[in-house]
């Protein structure tokens, strides 16, 4: 059994093949989803999804690369979507300093207004990084009452170990199975109780799938570098990220 944290089944190649996409997931052991936002429109997208899915929960949030877009009424609309059973996060929400595609200063703005969001509902966040880790912690540590992921984990393990302190969980996708990556050697170093896994479908195919579309099934490719790195059976990890991910947005 395990838990992708993080997939965008929204995207027309993965919604228009669902069945046979989940089917596909169950033969890899990948028995749970939870269907990511962007921004508000595929948050009700998200929710469809999770509304004729048993195994499929919702977040809804914005990107940092669509901070510039964020309506004026971010605040009701995500307590609006906020208010159903099969919602379990805010977000992605975050900082993305490697594309910019809103500026700095709105992706900081917007970040900030969904931590405030998330801390009044009490919900956890789903955040993302890139090349941003201080400014990231910096906004984090202003809401030390939050939990949430780091989703698709890039950083150093100094930052993993920062945002471990701060209460968050690590979530690793399948650039952790990349050639050459510095990832197994920071996965190597966290505790199982702080980990995820996750595709980010339709993003980051892990090795043996690379460079092509990729999708929640590929959880198990994750997950199976992590048993590798940490010497441990894939049931291990399994139960531990499936446990963690029950835990943090209770599933
Ligand atoms: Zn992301
Ligand atoms: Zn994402």
């Amino acid at each position: 059994m395990l838990t992708d944290t993080h997939c965008h089944l929204f995207y027309d190649d993965l919604k228009d093949n669902l069945p046979d996409i989940l089917d596909r997931a169950k033969q890899l052991g990948v028995d749970r989803f939870i269907c990511v936002a962007t921004n508000l429109e595929d948050a009700l997208e998200c929710l469809k999804l999770a509304e004729t899915h048993a195994t499929i929960w919702a977040s809804a949030g914005v990107h940092p690369h669509d901070a510039k877009d964020a309506p004026g009424n971010l605040n009701n609309r995500i307590r609006e979507l906020m208010d159903h059973e099969k919602m379990v996060a805010v977000g992605e929400m975050g900082l993305d300093y490697f594309r910019n595609i809103s500026d700095q200063e709105t992706q900081q703005k917007i970040f900030r207004k969904q931590m405030s969001i998330a801390q009044d509902l009490d919900m956890p966040v789903i955040f993302h990084n890139r090349n941003a880790d201080e400014d990231v912690l910096t906004i984090l540590s202003e809401f030390p009452n939050l939990r949430g992921v780091a989703h698709c984990f890039s950083s150093t393990l100094e930052t993993a170990e920062k945002f471990i302190d701060l209460g968050y969980y690590i979530s690793f996708s399948g650039n952790l199975t990349f050639k050459n990556s510095h990832l197994p050697d920071v996965a190597k170093e966290l505790p199982l109780d702080r980990l995820l896994v996750e595709t980010d479908c339709p993003y980051l195919s892990p090795v043996p799938h690379r460079g092509k579309p990729n999708e929640p099934g590929r959880t198990r490719f994750v997950a199976e570098k992590l048993a590798d790195v940490h010497g441990v059976p894939l049931e291990t990890i399994a139960a531990a990220t499936s446990e963690n991910a029950t835990a943090l947005f209770g599933l």
